[in-house]
């Protein structure tokens, strides 16, 4: 807790740039250093997060598609010797196709991030051993549709989005629901040629390294349960593999920090990271059940001391709430960030919001107490 008086922060123990972000910026900056007279693309946004994405573009970069593949620069105008930075969530097979027949050099600047390929890696082996791979993730977030793609290399695939849909595809292995209905309820989610009535009869799940932790344990746990109704506590380990571990490190760190934080009383959070991060949504999730809480993606949201503009995660859009700062003494702010937000706008929205108070500490007596 950073103490300035009239306002005070909890900060989470855990919160901004992983490992994989950090990696994957670091590339891309040499990329271009090492590269002035070439054309340097990015297959699609570096990170979610709209200000580091800004710098990169302004600093000469070019994306070829958006975050849900929506083509800006078409394939037939790379060259061979233009330079294509893979980003951190990785990408398909299809792609990685594509760009190798055009004579683009791909692992180079490849920034894929290495818990996105022990995903990859595991779901490989699964296949190996007759599973059809689960991945709970967004089927059109950049690393699940890259996941995808790996996965149906190597077994039958298919994407679920929550314990919601999990549970009705385990009334599918248990047969307590037609698997006629499979094709309506995972439309555009599963391999071409995926039979519900065989390939669901030994199973694995992995995850996008960024879902919501306790989310992935309920849907393994409901699938284990399931195949242990249907084959036998016995038999289960030969139609169930149990591998709830591919959530990534930052992922658990910041969700276990974000608990952590639940057990404080406080006004109101702030969350910062960008709109379509999907790790950021998940600490905003977490926050909204305890607190008012605001995701913003930097301080320029935070129109006045009685004014915010942040975004609604489930809804999809962007409002204003009035007089989010109650009045009241000390006031008690909980702040965090998602993997692919700078600290640099962490430190921006703290001193934004001091400078709506009076009589406050300065920076370095709020800091004092950590001095050792
Ligand atoms: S959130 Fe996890 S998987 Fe994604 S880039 Fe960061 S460390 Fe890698």
């Amino acid at each position: 807790m950073l103490d300035f008086g009239p306002v005070q922060f909890y900060i989470a123990r855990h919160f901004g740039f992983c490992y994989g972000v950090e990696n994957a910026i670091e590339i891309s900056y040499k990329a271009m250093e090492e590269n002035p007279d070439k054309k340097v693309y990015l297959l699609s946004q570096m990170i979610h997060n709209q200000e580091v994405n800004r710098d990169l573009v302004s600093r000469g970069i070019q994306f070829i598609m958006d975050t849900d593949g929506t083509q800006f620069v078409p394939w037939k105008d790379l060259k061979p010797e233009d330079i294509v930075i893979v980003p951190a969530f990785g990408t398909t097979i299809e792609i990685e196709k594509i760009l190798t027949s055009i004579g683009i050099e791909i692992q180079k600047y490849n920034t894929t991030c290495p818990f996105v390929e022990r995903v990859w890696k595991r779901s490989e082996k699964l296949g190996q051993s007759g599973h059809t791979i689960i991945i709970h993730g967004k089927h059109n977030h950049e690393e699940t549709r890259a996941t995808f793609s790996h996965s149906n290399e190597n077994a039958p695939t298919l994407i679920i989005r929550d314990i919601v849909e999990a549970k009705e595809l385990c009334k599918m292995i248990s047969g307590e629901r037609s698997t006629n209905d499979f094709y309506t309820l995972f439309e555009g989610r599963y391999s071409e040629g995926f039979e519900p009535s065989t390939d669901l009869k030994k199973v694995g799940v992995v995850n996008q390294t960024t879902m919501l932790a306790t989310e992935t344990q309920e849907i393994a746990d409901c699938i284990k349960q399931t195949i242990v109704a249907v084959y036998g506590e016995d038999h289960y380990k030969d139609h169930f593999a149990d591998t709830r571990d591919t959530l990534c490190y930052a992922t658990n760190d910041n969700q276990d920090a974000t608990y952590e934080l639940l057990k404080l009383e406080a006004d109101l959070a702030i969350i910062v990271g960008g709109y379509n991060s999907s790790n950021t949504s998940h600490i905003v999730e977490l926050c909204e059940r305890k607190f008012p809480s605001y995701f913003i993606n930097s301080d320029k949201e935070i129109i006045s001391s009685s004014e915010i503009h942040h975004y609604k995660y489930e809804a999809k859009e962007m409002v204003n709430t009035k007089d989010f700062i109650p009045k009241k003494k000390p006031v008690k702010i909980v702040l965090t960030s998602g993997a692919s937000c700078p600290d640099t706008l962490v430190d921006k929205v703290l001193l934004k919001m001091l400078s709506y108070f009076d009589a406050t500490k300065t920076l370095e007596e709020a800091l004092m107490p950590f001095e050792s």
